[in-house]
């Protein structure tokens, strides 16, 4: 049997980790960070892990007109559509998931080409956006020029991420809780069996010089809300919500700030992005006609010039690193994409006799 080492235990780490499991392979995951109870984790000492703090939801990102196939639009669409489906079929195979289904809607105070191009046909053919329908101008929030909505998922991280080390140690995963500065030290560590490769779902990366942080502020409030709605605004930070259920509550957003490494809420922000949320939806208020504030967060997204890094990269002899790294905003939306990938990746490493990592395994 090859062995196999993951380092990361948030949502790129445990998707990765359980495709390769399915391959057939043993997998150890070493990490400092582990899903746990989100109502424990220490937004002091964990900021930097960011699968707790994220939505998360999907939200569809169009690849403008003429983007070639090969283009990051493309490849992170396509990476969409995939995690969708499997969204989908883990939803109905195991409610214990934390993945709701239902719509998305997609508010544009400006839209730019990628949407003004947009025709019904082409969102369900060409993007594969299933239930897309355009909302009418009476439908439309004061302020917005374009409206859509479509079928998506969105989840409560900590449920979702803890069922999926749960499913990866039930298989016989095991799990390593240590904190290491390079990947290179991995492959020395006295602790682990000898491995054939090692996936790096860090998040962040080591050292990586195109690596930046992109934070974001957001509200979790215990109102519920039925869709999940994203308004671009002409100008300044989105609003937006994200039901995630489960005893979850709703998260309203948010900022998206480059190389903010302030990890203290703003008061006065929090206001601003309840206000503009309640403007755009005002149901959400419920019949109280008031939020009702769990807790403020802020968040990292670990994000990366030109896209993420998911690339093999084979050092010192033959240490095959599959890098998985840098998803910015989006790392539970393209989750089993990159798994898919990463296999695919560790596949052409590993040989012909693992040319089954190309096609799908058995369902988690
Ligand atoms: C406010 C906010 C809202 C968001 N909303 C959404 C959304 O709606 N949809 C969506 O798809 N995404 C969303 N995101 C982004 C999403 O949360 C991230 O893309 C995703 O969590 C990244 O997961 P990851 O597993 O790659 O990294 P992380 O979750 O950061 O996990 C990294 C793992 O690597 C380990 N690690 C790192 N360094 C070391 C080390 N030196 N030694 C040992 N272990 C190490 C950590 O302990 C951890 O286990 C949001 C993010 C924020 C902040």
């Amino acid at each position: 049997m090859t062995n196999i080492v993951v380092i990361g235990a948030g949502v790129t780490g445990l998707s990765c980790a359980l495709r390769i499991q399915e391959a057939g392979h043993s997998v150890t995951i070493v990490a400092k960070d582990f899903p746990s109870g989100f109502e424990t984790i220490d937004a002091a000492t964990q900021i930097n892990f960011t699968s707790p703090w994220g939505g998360a939801h999907n939200r569809f990102i169009l690849p403008p007109p003429g983007a070639a196939s090969d283009s990051q639009e493309a490849r992170e669409h396509s990476m969409a559509l995939l995690t969708w489906e499997e969204m989908h079929a883990l939803h109905n195979r195991h409610l214990e998931a934390g993945i709701t289904l239902m719509k998305a809607y997609d508010y544009f105070e400006a839209p730019e080409i990628a949407q003004t191009s947009l025709t019904e046909d082409r969102a369900q053919n060409e993007f594969g956006m299933k239930g897309f329908r355009f909302h009418s101008k009476e439908e439309l929030p004061k302020g917005v020029q374009l409206g859509y909505e479509y079928d998506t998922w969105s989840l409560n991280p900590m449920v979702y991420c803890a069922f999926l080390l749960r499913r990866f140690a039930y298989r016989g995963g095991k799990i390593l809780k240590r904190e290491i500065r390079d990947p290179l030290e991995v492959f020395e560590m006295k602790d682990l069996a000898p491995f054939d490769a090692l996936i790096n779902a860090s998040g962040i990366g080591f050292g990586d010089p195109d690596i930046f942080i992109t934070t974001g502020q957001t509200c979790l409030v215990s109102n519920p809300c039925p869709v999940t709605i994203t308004r671009l605004n002409a100008q300044g930070m989105p609003t937006f919500n994200v039901p995630r259920n489960f005893e979850g509550g709703t998260i309203i957003g948010g900022t998206k700030i480059p190389n903010d490494w302030n990890p203290n809420p703003s008061l006065e922000l929090r206001e601003k992005l309840l206000s503009n949320f309640a403007a755009t939806y005002p149901d959400i208020l419920g019949p109280d006609g008031k939020f009702t504030v769990i807790r403020d967060i802020v968040g990292r997204r670990p994000t990366r010039k030109g896209g993420p890094r998911i690339e093999k990269e084979v050092v010192r002899g033959n240490r095959c690193i599959i890098h998985a790294y840098g998803l910015g905003g989006r790392g539970y939306e393209l989750s089993w994409g990159v798994a898919d990938k990463v296999g695919k990746l560790l596949a052409s490493h590993l040989g012909p006799a693992n040319a089954t990592f190309g096609q799908r395994q058995a369902k988690i």
